[in-house]
């Protein structure tokens, strides 16, 4: 091969106006205006796996940004924002990048609005339990800072060192322990935000409020559509006083299945539940014993007061044992522990897989036909692919199904075809058998072709609430299954 690879091609000469960068720049100091390659380069993607199948093959998935813009205050957003319309520039929101839907991609040259000066926490109210912390935060430090002070926010994600608490919210995202805390929606009291025509929306927080519609929820989820969220306030937790782990094998998974729903129809509230499908399991229990005859893994977690703690655990155990479970070795649980914030997902991709996850909704009667409906669809793409799913985000009515699909290395145009097709199997599958196409990773562009089915009617009164609020379409076009920018790329042969 000669020269170098074609990673950005024609996009590199792509620049607005000198006088609309000129502007921008003076909002936030030239500083933090950002033009060269790296930024630029550096901003041009977020955690799509798609998108890195692409860069390892030199391609950009979507755009590269005509620039990068690091804002300082929520002011410098508005202003942006002001800026962005007087010059028709339209911005992408970006927090970390560790979205895996691709909404933090540009897809027409966007200008990159990077979050993450924005980084303290405000106020710590330690009579109301509440925490107000700029979007930007990045998740790690920010559970750090409260850990300090004796309280913990409740959300964990895996990802919670590489994303912000802006983007968790935009995201409608969940934590590993959710089945105690709720996902962020149930955390989030109040807002600010910057909408797109520059001007200011405060959702003061309040325990509760029946004021008509949540304004609030219109934001949470929104995933910068409809505007910047510049601050979040949240419910926060004292950290609990005893936490428990146990180990549990089961003989199907069936069992598991009703084990869990009834732990969760009964008002017990674990911290973290965990259920794995056998081949999940059987990576995570080799050599111990007790899998041999029971091979499903199921973990749980109670935390809180400590005799609140383990009367919940010992109810949880009977509840298991009527099923045919039985405690097993700890191991499992310290390893859980020792790595939930770990991803192996980067190992695999250097190596030339194709590997990608896809969260659902479904209700617990309907999650077995999901299960081996998606599983006899993943095994059939490809003789060595690799289907293993687990259940670690459940609720009285249903569970989250998380499964992962890895291809091995092969022809690219073979392997993003098969790509493709397990996403349409699995998102198509879900919608027929009622469940929701995202638990938590949420929408972005990747998603945008199933938002009809999933919304129906919805999708309009998004859109026109999107019209309304940002007419000429400036503000991270083309995701949530709105409408796009003319010309911009797609992520999906749609
Ligand atoms: C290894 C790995 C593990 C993960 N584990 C979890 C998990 O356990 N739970 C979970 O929920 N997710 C998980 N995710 C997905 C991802 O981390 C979350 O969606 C996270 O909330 C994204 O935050 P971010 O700051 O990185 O946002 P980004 O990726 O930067 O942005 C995501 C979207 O939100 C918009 N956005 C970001 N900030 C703002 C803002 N302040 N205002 C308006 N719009 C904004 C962006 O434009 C984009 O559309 C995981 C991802 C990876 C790579």
């Amino acid at each position: 091969m000669t020269g170098a690879p074609r990673l950005w091609g024609e996009d590199v000469d792509h620049a607005p106006s000198a006088t609309a960068l000129g502007a921008m720049g003076r909002i936030v100091g030239a500083a933090h205006l950002h033009t060269g390659l790296a930024d630029r380069l550096a901003c041009s993607r977020d955690r799509l796996p798609l998108a890195t199948f692409a860069v390892r093959s030199a391609r950009l998935p979507g755009t590269l940004p005509c620039a990068v813009v690091r804002p300082g205050s929520h002011e410098e957003i508005a202003a942006l924002l002001r800026c962005a319309r007087a010059h028709r520039l339209p911005i992408v929101p970006y927090g970390a990048g560790s979205g895996v839907l691709g909404g933090a991609i540009p897809l027409a040259h966007e200008v990159v609005l990077d979050l993450k000066r924005l980084n303290r926490i405000t106020d710590l109210n330690e009579i109301d339990g509440t925490v107000t912390v700029q979007c930007g935060m990045n998740g790690g430090k920010f559970e750090a800072e409260l850990n300090a002070r004796g309280w913990t926010s409740g959300h964990l994600p895996q990802s919670l060192h590489m994303s912000t608490v802006g983007g968790w919210a935009a995201c409608r995202g969940a934590g590993q322990a959710s089945s105690r805390y709720g996902k962020i929606e149930d955390m989030v009291l109040g807002l600010r935000a910057v909408l797109p025509d520059g001007n200011t929306l405060d959702v003061r927080p309040v325990a509760r409020r029946a004021a008509g519609p949540s304004v609030k929820d219109i934001f949470v989820g929104s995933e910068g559509v409809f505007g910047i969220i510049t601050e979040v306030t949240l419910r926060i937790w004292r950290l609990p006083e005893h936490t428990r782990g146990v180990v549990l094998a089961l003989p199907t998974l069936d069992a598991g299945w009703t084990a869990l729903r009834e732990i969760m129809q009964s008002e017990l509230r674990p911290a973290v539940v965990r259920l794995y499908d056998e081949v999940e399991s059987k990576a995570r229990t080799d050599g111990i014993a007790a899998f041999e005859a029971k091979p499903f893994l199921c973990m749980l977690v109670f935390s809180g007061m400590k005799r609140l703690a383990e009367l919940e655990t010992e109810l949880a155990l009977d509840i298991v044992a009527r099923h045919g479970g039985e405690p097993a070795d700890d191991g499992p649980y310290h390893h859980w522990v020792d790595s939930r914030y770990r991803s192996y997902s980067p190992q695999w991709q250097a190596r030339g897989h194709y590997m990608d996850t896809i969260e659902i909704t479904g209700a617990w009667s309907a999650l077995p036909a999901m299960y081996a409906q998606m599983r006899a669809a993943a095994l059939a793409l490809h003789p060595a692919v690799h289907f293993g799913a687990h259940w670690s985000h459940v609720y009285p009515e249903g569970a989250c199904q998380y499964m992962t699909v890895r291809l091995p290395p092969m022809d690219e145009a073979e392997a993003l075809a098969l790509h493709d097709r397990a996403w349409c199997e699995i998102q198509s599958m879900t919608l027929a058998l009622g469940g929701s196409v995202s638990h938590h990773h949420g929408v972005g562009a990747f998603r945008n072709a199933w938002l009809r089915t999933e919304l129906n009617a919805g999708l309009d009164l998004l859109q026109r609430l999107k019209d309304g609020l940002d007419p000429d379409n400036l503000v991270n076009p083309g995701k949530l299954g709105l409408r796009a920018a003319p010309g911009a790329r797609s992520l999906r042969p749609d």
